[in-house]
């Protein structure tokens, strides 16, 4: 931000605007004044451009008019959107009292007190209206010191914090899992290559800071400072790499929370070899989370997304990214799956009361920040109703017998009545979302509040009551209660009946010719309870509001066991649901190396084939320690690619816990999921297809372990035909002879199906064709053999292009075959197309004529020619020369 002023020449507010500006320059300042938040100088001209709002002008600054423009408070939430998707940085001004306040405290020219109370980043958003309600909202401090990174989250919306140590190489892995909106990291890796990718490949945000922000030292202490503790061992054995990752990232929460620091718990250490590991591009390959433009539509995620709670949403998120790799922990998952699975109608009635929750997590966060409102607290109500009844849903289907893993799961739901009562007596069931504007606290929870609200709205009754007492006490039938801007309210009688008011109770303000005025203790009491009833309860609104809210986070902890058990039911109760709805079944899973899948299918394609009203041909894979590798050969568009994703899918789909779309399977855990995919080009890096190719493929086999499973389709295709055949080649020889995993492998290259002549546990497969007269038929069955033709040009036309160019194509081909035969000059005795294309020389226009020439000599059958035909067929030669 650039600023220009003069310091000397601007009014005390635009000085004290100054200043703050000054202090945040990295930041565009929103600056309270009264409804609005105000920005100026470049500022503004800045964001009404962005927020395509009016740009005015507010006095000048020297000679220099100051440029303004502004948002109603009100709409803030809006306006912060579009700056954050624009990536900047808002500091929030606010005003710290009233205008009248500061009246009082400097007289009639002092400037309104005011401060930044908060600074507005990707990774610091808990505004609902501003973060994904489905996904987690990460903001992480990366920190890799001599090949190890340690990589520390923060959710600020669930207040959730942990640690993920790993090597430097997996960085870019793990990221890719966890998807953090912004990442704290040092100046000094902004050239980095490492740096490009994160910011290229997948997408993050980051945010730079100098060095000594992640210094060891300080952070060390900014991590006792922020626990209150005395040694950090009090967390866990941690790093100088992890300490420097917590330590940064409480700063940066320092600096931008400024005083809401929330109340985070120790950071929890994540083991990454607890998961199965998944890089960045399988994830893209197999649109796990998002499809390969990066949208959620047509994902895997979107397709199992049938949770009813945002929170469930996450967690299904999270799951999905992190499929487990331990047996028993997949198959208490599995339990539960299909305990729900076997309860279908109960499942359905959780789901419906489900919806009747609220976030209780984001609810809790907030509140326990000072930044939520009564709707928060009433949430927190609903849902902890609603965890009840869902208990109760439990005993009316299936008695008091659960299976201790749903009893676990369940014990959390009740108990919990005293919070859910305290918010029940004390919040208005229409509490706004302001807390300036009280009608949070029901009038019954409290007596005071409820005089307060008697006097608002029965102001003039009470006035009429003391009329009434003060007759009685005087026995003057006209005395009166008035009111005038002098005095206020006061009592007025005839001057003829003054001494009927005794001096005790009455205290003479004023006499006029025919009246006198009085006032009373009482009397002045409610006037002036009436004028600042509003801004009374109001305050003592807030105060009891703050009460309640500081006993509701007193339970934060059981809250938070609440929140995971219904999060839980809302997965496992979405596995049973999909299971039920999709025909899923239940895997089995096994520590040893087999993966066998009777007719599985593809969860996405499925579904869209099924919106188009065709079915889903399902298929077998048997991969085995004997029989590992499967290479499948057979034209474009067969289903090649779909049936390799969708066994990595079914791995990954049985490794979260949930059924699987196959009408069996038993799968030997996986430890690592790779797939190349031709499609997914990254056209984003700037790197050449065929590079980012070979370095995907060279990832893959430097990580695979034997209990991998690696899907590699259409690898090589980038380079000439030789080159990539014979790489291809030797890839699967590695893969069969040194790393041993499973593997299915797609081509075109049908010289490859030759390997299987050599190795023992590659076996040859291809996708069923049905060839009509016209026609052929993709039948999408994979089955055991080899293909014969590309089916190219069919392919072709199935796109449409231009008939004339598809006979022309047959005719070439028809005549490529023939000489790629003949010539039987190719080395791997193949009889690809594509390989004979490259056996021949381009084809020119001169080699047509050529080829047309030759054709014409070889149909000539010398002994039956005339003279006169002869000397035709010489004279069309040269012509065709
Ligand atoms: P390839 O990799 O062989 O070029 P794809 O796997 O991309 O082919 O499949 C092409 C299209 O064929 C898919 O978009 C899908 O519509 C359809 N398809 C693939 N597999 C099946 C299947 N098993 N059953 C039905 N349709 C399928």
């Amino acid at each position: 931000f650039r600023l220009k002023y003069k310091y000397e020449a601007a009014t005390t507010m635009m000085q004290q605007y100054l200043d703050i500006k000054f202090a945040n320059l990295d930041c565009l300042l929103l600056f309270r004044m009264g409804d609005f938040y105000e920005m100026f100088f470049e500022d503004a001209v800045i964001a009404s451009q962005v927020l395509g709002i009016a740009l005015t002008k507010r006095g000048k600054n020297g000679d220099e008019e100051i440029a303004m423009c502004g948002v109603p408070y009100h709409s803030l939430d809006t306006y912060l959107n579009k700056l954050i998707e624009e990536n900047f940085k808002i500091a929030i001004c606010e005003q710290l009292e009233t205008p009248e306040e500061a009246k009082k405290r400097g007289g009639y020219k002092a400037v309104v007190n005011r401060e930044v109370t908060r600074i507005i980043t990707p990774g610091t958003v808990l505004e609902e209206s501003l973060i994904v309600a489905h996904q987690p909202n990460y903001l992480a401090s990366l920190v890799i010191m001599k090949n190890r990174a340690s990589i520390c989250l923060v959710d600020l919306s669930i207040l959730e914090i942990f640690l993920v140590e790993i090597p430097e190489s997996e960085v870019l892995n793990e990221l890719a899992r966890l998807t953090p909106k912004e990442i704290l990291l040092s100046e000094n890796h902004r050239t980095k290559q490492l740096t490009s990718d994160i910011v290229t490949q997948l997408r993050l945000r980051i945010s730079y800071q100098v060095d000594s922000f992640f210094a060891y030292k300080k952070c060390h202490k900014i991590t006792l400072d922020f626990y209150k503790i005395y040694d950090l061992k009090a967390i866990g054995e941690l790093s100088d790499c992890q300490i420097s990752s917590i330590g940064s990232i409480l700063e940066y929460l320092s600096l931008t929370q400024k005083h809401n620091i929330p109340a985070l718990p120790f950071p929890k250490i994540i083991n990454y070899h607890n998961f199965m590991i998944i890089d960045s591009a399988t994830r893209r390959n197999l649109e796990i989370t998002s499809n390969l433009l990066g949208q959620t539509k047509g994902s895997i995620l979107n397709t199992l997304d049938h949770t009813v709670t945002k929170a469930g949403s996450r967690l299904l998120y999270y799951f999905l990214s992190a499929p487990l790799i331990d047996i028993q922990e997949i198959n208490h998952r599995q339990d539960i799956t299909n305990f729900f699975y076997s309860h279908i109608p109960l499942v359905e009635n959780i789901k419906k009361i489900l919806k009747t929750t609220g976030d209780l997590e984001r609810c809790l966060a907030r509140i326990t920040m000072n930044r939520g409102c009564g709707r928060d607290l009433l949430n927190i109500k609903y849902t902890l109703d609603a965890a009840l009844r869902i208990k109760g849903e439990f005993v009316n289907h299936c008695g008091l017998n659960f299976p201790s893993y749903i009893e676990d799961l369940i014990k959390p739901l009740s108990g919990n009545e005293e919070i859910s009562d305290l918010i029940d007596q004390a919040i208005c069931e229409d509490a706004p979302s302001y807390l300036n504007e009280g009608g949070i606290i029901k009038h019954t929870y409290h007596p005071k509040v409820q005089q307060l609200y008697d006097l608002i709205n029965n102001g003039k009754t009470h006035v009429e009551k003391l009329k009434h007492q003060y007759r009685l006490d005087t026995g003057i039938e006209n005395l009166k209660i008035s009111h005038n801007n002098v005095l206020g309210l006061f009592i007025e009688i005839t001057a003829r009946h003054n001494e009927k008011m005794s001096d005790n109770q009455f205290i003479h303000r004023q006499t006029t010719t025919n009246s006198v005025r009085y006032t009373t203790a009482d009397l002045q009491k409610l006037e002036s309870e009436m004028v600042n009833a509003r801004s009374l309860v109001i305050n003592l609104e807030v105060e009891l509001y703050k009460k309640i809210c500081s006993e509701v986070t007193k339970e934060a902890h059981i809250l938070r066991l609440v929140a995971n058990s219904l999060n839980n039911l809302d997965v496992f109760c979405n596995f049973a649901h999909i299971a039920y709805e999709y025909n899923y079944v239940r895997p089995v899973l096994v520590e040893d190396l087999n993966f066998e899948i009777t007719k599985g299918r593809h969860p996405v394609v499925e579904q869209s084939l099924l919106c188009e009203k065709k079915t889903f041909v399902s298929n077998d894979c048997t991969l085995s320690q004997t029989n590992r590798i499967w290479l499948i050969t057979g034209p474009n568009m067969a289903g090649k690619s779909t049936f390799l994703r969708q066994n990595a899918i079914i791995a990954i789909l049985a490794q979260i816990g949930s059924f699987v779309p196959a009408a069996s399977s038993k799968i030997g855990i996986v430890d690592k999921i790779f797939s190349r995919i031709g499609a997914g080009d990254d056209l984003m890096s700037g790197n050449s297809t065929f590079m980012v190719e070979m370095l995907e493929t060279s990832a893959i086999l430097a990580q695979s372990t034997a209990r991998s499973l690696v899907i590699l389709d259409e690898i090589g295709r980038g380079t000439s035909t030789y080159d990539g055949v014979s790489i291809a080649w030797a890839v699967l020889e590695y893969i069969h002879d040194k790393l041993k995993c499973r593997c299915l492998f797609a081509t075109h290259y049908h010289e490859l199906t030759n390997l299987s002549n050599f190795l023992p546990a590659l076996e040859n497969y291809t996708t069923k064709i049905e060839e009509l007269e016209h026609e052929i038929l993709f039948l999408h069955n994979i089955i055991k053999g080899t293909a014969d033709k590309s089916y190219g040009i069919h392919v072709a036309s199935l796109a449409g292009l231009p008939k004339s160019v598809i006979i022309r194509a047959n005719d070439i081909l028809l005549k490529l075959e023939k000489t790629g035969t003949n010539k039987g000059k190719n080395i791997l005795k193949t009889e690809t197309n594509n390989l004979s294309l490259f056996t021949l020389a381009p084809e020119t226009p001169e080699d047509f004529k050529l080829q047309k020439l030759k054709e014409e000599i070889n149909n000539i059958v010398a002994d039956q020619l005339s003279p006169k035909q002869a000397l035709d067929l010489i004279y069309k030669l040269k012509e065709l020369a």
